[in-house]
């Protein structure tokens, strides 16, 4: 069970430690570091993070009107070369009481010193 200090991305740190650097302006230095930050602002309901973070070319008119109640965040594997990455990850959230949980390769990009969401891959290569 989780200290109630520690990060929602699922880290042995505390949220100021962790997600919260990234939050507050610092960038992420790796996709998987974007991904967990990302999560804990999907967690925390801040919009302007996921905005920021999500690639211009792909961002969507972004509202969490239906953001459900994030249970976990579990990377299952993560990969970086030049200014390209990738995150596998699963992620579990409460629905109606139910848990759920959503898989998803993300893509990412380097582009001016700070790493982007793209888009999902297919899971089927
Ligand atoms: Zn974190």
């Amino acid at each position: 069970m989780l200290e109630e200090a520690s990060c929602p991305c699922g880290s042995e740190k505390s949220y100021a430690q962790c997600c919260g650097v990234f939050h507050q302006g610092g960038g992420a230095s790796t996709p998987e570091l974007l991904m967990r930050s990302r999560y804990t602002a999907f967690v925390k309901g801040n919009i302007r993070y996921l905005q920021e973070t999500w690639h211009p070319s792909t961002r969507p008119p972004l509202d969490l009107d239906g953001n459900p109640e994030w249970v976990k965040l579990q990377i299952l594997e993560s990969w970086q070369r030049n200014t390209k990455g990738y995150v596998h990850f699963r992620a579990f959230y409460q629905e109606q009481g139910v848990l759920q949980m959503m898989e998803e390769k993300s893509k990412f990009v380097y582009e001016n010193g700070c790493w982007f969401y793209v888009e999902p891959e297919n899971l089927k290569l």
